[in-house]
């Protein structure tokens, strides 16, 4: 393996760049820090920024800027139709990816509307690694059905897999003559597979199953919202990318792919997204829904400042020194929690530190989200917000029984640039307290569940009011001290 080294050693990375503009931190005493739960329904997504110390909730739309990029946003063009932002945007994405045709949209989840609405018939079943959310409820939303064909390895919380993220050859040669190709409108690869820990894919597998896929006439379409992760770990883990400079494997896992779509708030260090295809009948075949639900063509739903920030930023992807600072601080962030024996997912891949709350709080049920429950004592004892992947994140069974989670992570993200290895060790130190207090935490119940997507805006309740004995606790061994 091709090690890249950016750092004095594994459990210290070195930060690429200085900080220039701040930010002023509010840390507030635990028993506020439990009012603020008690207020938000132990749902971390309903805590108030000013209640949240280190906000490890997600990298969407709030990893640093670069000055070159706020220099940017300044030179913005604004217009409703035909802004020069624009077309300097559509020329940086038809070079980094080397695809001739760009719709924007507001965000990640307008893209998967669109590609959703234009693709998905009732009956038709999508094939994917690991899903996500958004993408996966806006299949369903058009009828259409997931098939996760991931390899068995994706879901082995701890393992040495380098490429978890990888699709499992034999599933979809078996799928293909199961379903039949008239039922498969596309493939979908999420690079960076965010939900079973910002899994990587390899290129090598890329390149099969889109071969695959093209012998069968089935599209291939790309989620490249955590593409930066993965070109690092294809780059540093993966034997066929030693070689290649990270532009020449994004055009490789492009040039494997009908459809490339992407979250602006992650890929580029701004905020909205895109759709990039090759073929023009591809793009007309969906370029008129723009209009309809994000804006016009020329900024679909983003504002000119943001396409500004956007197009330096995507250029700056493909700078190792700046690729690397996410998945280097993650990697430095779980050894020191390891360390600690607090239970992580390994290898340790892009986006954030993902804990196992399965062996955190072995305990808890998956029907009482061991995941939410850890997300919220984390919270009260240190006043970072993580966000709950598990079995909360997930839909009900049609019979109103749960559907326990493949995997029941929280994930403290690292949005890139922000925080300092001082705030990282910060946080190991009172996780690791946690752990040493773990059977303090039980688990959550549902006090208001929405429909869809209920993790978002769904209301708990602490079992037992367990929140409280655990402030007690908190209390007699850190006295004062916030
Ligand atoms: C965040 C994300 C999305 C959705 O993007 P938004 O901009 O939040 O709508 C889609 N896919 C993946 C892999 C993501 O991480």
């Amino acid at each position: 393996m091709s090690k890249i080294k950016f750092f004095l050693n594994e459990s210290m990375p070195l930060e690429m760049h200085k900080v220039r503009v701040v930010q002023k931190l509010n840390l507030i005493p635990i028993e506020d820090r439990k009012k603020a739960l008690d207020e938000g329904g132990y749902n971390t997504f309903l805590l108030r920024n000013r209640d949240v110390f280190l906000d490890m909730l997600t990298d969407s739309g709030t990893n640093a800027m670069s000055d070159r990029q706020v220099a940017a946003m300044l030179a913005a063009d604004d217009a409703y139709a035909g802004s020069e932002t624009f077309y300097r945007l559509e020329k940086v994405l038809q070079f980094f990816f080397g695809m001739k045709f760009f719709l924007p949209a507001h965000q990640g989840r307008a893209c998967e509307n669109i590609i959703s609405k234009t693709f998905v018939k009732p009956g038709d079943i999508i094939p994917m690694n690991y899903h996500f959310t958004t993408t996966k409820a806006h299949i369903e939303l058009n009828g259409g059905k997931v098939e996760e064909i991931f390899i068995d390895e994706a879901l082995k919380v701890t393992s040495d897999c380098p490429f978890k993220g990888d699709i499992d050859i034999n599933k979809l040669h078996k799928l293909i003559k199961e379903v039949g190709v008239e039922r498969i409108p596309f493939l979908r690869i999420e690079l960076g597979t965010n939900l079973i820990g910002g899994q990587p894919v390899s290129l090598e597998n890329i390149i099969k199953v889109a071969k695959i896929c093209h012998e069968h006439k089935i599209m291939v379409v790309t989620d490249a919202s955590l593409l930066a992760d993965n070109i690092y770990f294809n780059k540093e883990r993966e034997e066929f990318c030693k070689n290649l400079s990270l532009h020449e494997i994004i055009l490789k896992i492009a040039a494997a792919t009908d459809i490339m779509y992407f979250s602006a708030r992650k890929l580029g260090c701004a905020r909205g997204g895109g759709i990039c295809v090759r073929d023009v009948e591809l793009f007309n075949k969906m370029k008129e829904l723009v209009p309809l639900y994000e804006g016009f063509l020329t900024y679909g739903g983003m504002s000119v400042r943001e396409m500004e920030a956007m197009a330096i930023g995507l250029e700056e992807t493909l700078d190792l020194e700046l690729v690397n600072q996410g998945p280097q601080f993650i990697a430095g962030f779980g050894k020191k929690l390891m360390e600690q024996g607090v239970p992580i997912v390994t290898p340790t891949g892009g986006l954030g530190c993902h804990l196992d709350a399965r062996r955190f709080i072995p305990h808890v049920k998956s029907e009482e989200y061991p995941a939410g429950a850890l997300a919220a004592a984390i919270y009260l004892v240190s006043g970072i917000r993580g966000m709950e992947r598990g079995t909360l994140s997930e839909t009900r069974n049609p019979d109103g029984s749960e559907h326990p989670a493949g995997v029941e992570l929280v994930r403290l993200a690292l949005p890139r640039r922000v925080f300092t290895m001082s705030q990282i060790s910060y946080s190991v130190d009172r996780i690791a307290w946690l752990f040493k207090n773990r059977d303090l935490i039980k688990g959550l119940k549902f006090v208001d569940e929405p429909k869809v997507l209920r993790f978002f805006l769904g209301r708990l309740a602490p079992i037992d009011d367990w929140a409280t004995k655990l402030m007690k606790k908190f209390r007699e061994d850190f006295g004062n001290s916030l």
